[in-house]
């Protein structure tokens, strides 16, 4: 017997019941795009590595080359700004350990920059999850910092005033990393000093990303060696993942898609609502593709395990990797008590997600609601 082909998570079949589930994860991960594969699979049969010097070599050299120009078109950057790495959080890690002196973190950063950033101090949020600004501004009164702040949040959307920031800390002469994980191929890129991207959640490869660098003086590379990318990243290049990334990327080049996942976000968040839920986050500015939805009295873990039951793949903003459930410092952040915040899910909607989905997803929800409440 052959085996069985692995399946793209948002693959849909007739007489297969797995396909029938709805994913609504999307800030977990994206289902590649079809031109990703391909242009992985050209990639790799076509392998060299592109640091020799033979013909082989030189055209993968060439390919890579490509890739790096293609993905700096994408992402609003010059391609010799680019440095890709295994994924968005390597990229964060090169830059907070890269750089040296004062480090500033806000308090909803993803882990991935909370555990790289050692002796940080965290920047305070608002109610919504936003940055304090005026708090940032007094850190930055004693001198400057290498400032890290994510462009929108992965637990409830929210997108920060990047901008803003940016002009505190270059007004105090320090530097900016800005985590846009989740919003590389969705809006704009802010032009800061460092940004950090990952491919898995546009459409790409899972263990490809890249920061850009914007000003590298002083930057140190964490991972040496061979010396490839300009130094400051060592390791052959991951060639086929690269070309997904660019392809991936050329694909969500028309963002139309939005509107309507907008459309969509509201009409579930509206649903939601009527039925207990309350809406996190939902008086600062967010990525239309995120819901964070708190239903008091029900624990999260409850509500993913019944949904999940039910067909639909969401998540808690804290699901960590052992796939258990903690408290999300973020809501905690927000200034929601332990229990509150643990009663939190998140819904994340793709360029796939349809009208039919969402209905499908609310209804199970307000049925799960209705019970807990007759419970
Ligand atoms: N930053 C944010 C906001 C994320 O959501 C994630 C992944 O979930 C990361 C960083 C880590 O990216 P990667 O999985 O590419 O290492």
């Amino acid at each position: 017997m052959g085996e069985a082909r692995p399946r793209n998570i948002n693959e849909r079949d007739a007489d297969d019941a797995v396909t029938a589930r709805v994913y609504l994860d999307w800030n977990a991960t994206a289902p590649m795009a079809a031109a990703a594969v391909d242009a992985m699979a050209d990639a790799a049969r076509g392998w060299a590595n592109p640091a020799s010097v033979h013909g082989e070599g030189r055209r993968a050299r060439g390919v890579l080359e490509r890739c790096r120009a293609d993905v700096a078109r994408g992402l609003g950057c010059l391609a010799d700004q680019l440095v890709f790495t295994s994924g968005g959080t390597e990229a964060l890690g090169l830059a907070l350990k890269g750089v040296g002196g004062r480090l500033f973190v806000s308090a909803v950063e993803h882990d991935a920059v909370r555990r790289q950033a050692d002796g940080a101090d965290a920047i305070p949020v608002d109610g919504d999850g936003v940055i304090d600004l005026d708090a940032l501004a007094r850190m930055l009164a004693d001198g400057p910092a290498l400032v890290a702040l994510m462009h929108a949040n992965n637990e409830t959307g929210v997108i920060q005033p990047v901008a803003e920031a940016l002009a505190l800390v270059r007004a105090a002469g320090g530097r900016m990393l800005v985590d846009a994980v989740q919003t590389a191929g969705k809006i704009d890129l802010p032009a800061a000093d460092f940004v950090a991207v990952s491919a898995h959640k546009l459409g790409g490869p899972p263990g490809v990303g890249a920061l850009i660098v914007r000003c590298a003086d002083g930057l140190q590379a964490v991972q040496r060696g061979g010396g490839q990318e300009r130094g400051l990243r060592a390791g052959t290049e991951n060639l086929p993942g690269i070309a997904g990334f660019a392809a991936a990327l050329a694909d969500r080049a028309d963002r139309g898609w939005l509107a309507a996942a907008g459309r969509l976000r509201d009409r579930l968040e509206a649903r939601l609502t009527a039925a207990g839920g309350q809406v996190l986050g939902a008086g600062a500015t967010r990525l239309v593709t995120t819901s964070c939805v708190r239903l008091p009295g029900v624990p999260a873990s409850t509500q993913l395990m019944q949904l999940d039951l039910a067909g639909f793949a969401i998540s808690s903003g804290a699901a960590c990797s052992s796939g258990k459930v903690g408290v999300s410092h973020v809501l905690t952040a927000m200034g929601l008590g332990p229990a509150a915040a643990g009663e939190a899910i998140r819904v994340s909607l793709g360029w796939t997600t349809t009208e039919a989905e969402i209905d499908a997803f609310a209804d199970a929800w307000t049925a799960l609601a209705a019970r807990r409440r007759a419970a």
